[in-house]
């Protein structure tokens, strides 16, 4: 690039200023940088016919999420001499009509694996390269890179978090790309450029402050997060997962960092060094798969599986997912999803994800479970779309992968181990605080009840106000016939995959002969 001309550092994840190897490239050399995000109508706006406010396909606390975490990087880039550029509409003809009237010499993003940013990045990346404009894209969303670890395991990527591991052995050294300054933003010409949006600007009228997510957007929200974490040296070093308390709401038993890593406002590089600098300082600590440190690597694991299996999202064509005739049952998945099982553990659980946006790693296992192999043999596709939607740490990757895990399609076949929905939040949380909270209509329940309020007396129930049947409702199975019938069914579906499994390295052999 001629020094002195401008760059484009567009903004998709990676929302943040601390190692941001694309934003310091765009500053270097240049005169003018342009910092742009393109809100997509289809991500952003409201959808009235989706099954919960929001746009087509985020939640609305995702939403609010990301305008908190813009909000928060244009702050910064004006602390720096700079601002944000937001514009809307289709970004990939977006951006071609920016780099055009700007005259972009270089265009600077992160490198992605969604499928979704893989299929846009083709169209700019072609503009771009015809038109002699410089192109920087590099990997910081993940420690590694995933291509490089499925080249190494001969093209193919690792299905065991072991043998992932062991392939990739240490990240790169943290190299600290912190930008200092960032040089002003040049003429705009018609390009309609505005400020982040408020969720009003949006088209969200009737919203209630009180209606998102205790957890707010932003790098400087995940910095003071990942501080704070630190602080506590012990419990880093000590940190084994699945040891946690799912019921702890109050003070969660886990960070919270996974909204702020999906969207790039914390670098998991970055996350990855002030780990192993604690590490440094204790005198022992625990080790992977169940370590802190072990958690990001099961990040990475899920991106390079699910960017080195075509159709990852989904049963069919899919070669490392096990064909399953799960039930086409909207009534149950309707039932899951709205908080209505009569189990209030489950809808205790779905009714954190529809106000928080979050909830802990093992109650995310008890409820997917549930949906799929363990009680209502529901398609894992229809809990993933629902997750989808309302995490406001959705991630391709890691959400596919882990339903893909809970539902014993993929890397974990142990189908005859099933989450009780009544005995298994019972040990963490006797007294129930976690439904009281989440389910308030529950909440005078005595506590030898509120696990199963279907067998409570009528006396009780009346003195609790609390009729089941009424107030809550029954459960729409009984967990004992139906997590039989499902590990049944699970038995079936194995067997039959075998077979066809059987017959495929059959015909294999006889085309090789
Ligand atoms: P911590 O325990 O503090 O871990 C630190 C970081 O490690 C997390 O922020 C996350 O980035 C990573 N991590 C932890 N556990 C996992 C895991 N099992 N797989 C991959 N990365 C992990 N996580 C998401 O970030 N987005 C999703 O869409 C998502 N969907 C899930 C769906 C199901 C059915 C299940 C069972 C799990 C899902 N998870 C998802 C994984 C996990 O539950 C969350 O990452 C974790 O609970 C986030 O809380 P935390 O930041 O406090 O995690």
């Amino acid at each position: 690039m001629a020094s002195g001309s401008a760059s484009l550092m567009w903004f998709r994840k990676g929302l943040r200023i601390h190692d941001n190897p694309a934003l310091e490239h765009a500053c270097k050399g240049a005169k003018h940088v342009y910092p742009v995000f393109v809100i997509d109508p289809h991500y952003m706006e409201p959808d009235p016919n989706a099954f919960s406010p929001g746009s087509t396909r985020a939640g609305l606390n995702r939403i609010q999420f990301l305008l908190e975490s813009l909000v928060d990087l244009d702050l910064s880039l004006k602390k720096l001499g700079s601002r944000l550029l937001v514009l809307k509409g289709e970004p990939g003809e977006l951006l071609i009509r920016c780099l055009k009237e700007w005259d972009i010499k270089k265009l600077c993003f992160e490198y992605d694996t969604d499928p979704y940013y893989q299929a846009l990045d083709v169209k700019v990346k072609n503009y771009a390269l015809l038109a002699g404009i410089e192109i920087f894209s590099p990997v910081s969303h993940t420690l590694f890179n995933p291509s490089d670890i499925i080249k190494k395991n001969g093209g193919r990527p690792p299905l065991s978090y072991q043998s992932f591991v062991k392939l990739a052995g240490q990240p790169p050294s943290l190299l600290l790309t912190t930008v200092h300054s960032v040089p002003p933003v040049g003429v705009l010409g018609s390009c309609k450029v505005s400020e982040v949006p408020t969720i009003k600007e949006l088209g969200y009228v009737d919203i209630k402050q009180d209606d998102f997510s205790p957890f707010k957007g932003g790098e400087s929200e995940a910095l003071k997060r990942l501080k704070e974490c630190m602080k506590n040296k012990e419990w880093v070093a000590n940190f084994e997962k699945p040891k946690g308390n799912p019921s702890a709401f109050l003070r969660p038993a886990t960070t919270v960092l996974s909204p702020y890593l999906k969207f790039g406002c914390l670098s998991s590089r970055y996350f990855y060094h002030h780990i192993q600098e604690i590490y440094k300082t204790v005198p022992k600590h625990t080790s992977p798969p169940v370590s802190l440190l072990g958690q990001l690597l099961w990040r990475d694991f899920f991106y390079t599986a699910a960017f080195g299996t075509p159709n990852f999202d989904r049963m069919r064509g899919n070669s490392i997912c096990k064909q399953i005739p799960w039930k086409d049952d909207d009534k149950l998945l309707e039932a899951w999803r709205e908080a209505r099982t009569g189990f209030p553990w489950i809808d205790a659980i779905m009714v954190q994800l529809r106000k928080w946006g979050w909830m802990h790693h093992l109650a995310r296992h008890s409820v997917a479970c549930f949906l799929t192999r363990g009680d209502l043999f529901v398609h894992w596709e229809k809990g993933r779309d629902v997750f989808e939607r309302l995490l406001i740490d959705s991630d391709w990757a890691i959400n596919n992968g882990n339903w893909l895990w809970l539902s014993c399609s993929s890397f974990f076949y142990q189908y005859n181990r099933i989450y009780s929905p009544v005995s298994f939040g019972k040990k963490y949380d006797p007294n129930g605080d976690f439904i009281r909270h989440f389910l308030p209509v529950l909440k005078d329940m005595p506590k030898e009840y509120i696990y199963e309020p279907w067998t409570a007396p009528l006396s009780v129930q009346t003195k609790a106000k609390c009729i089941i049947g009424k107030e809550y409702p029954l459960p729409v199975v009984c967990h004992d016939s139906a997590s039989k019938e499902c590990r049944a069914r699970m038995g079936e579906a194995y067997a039959m995959n075998q077979k066809l499994n059987g017959k495929v390295s059959e015909q294999d052999s006889r085309r090789k002969l």
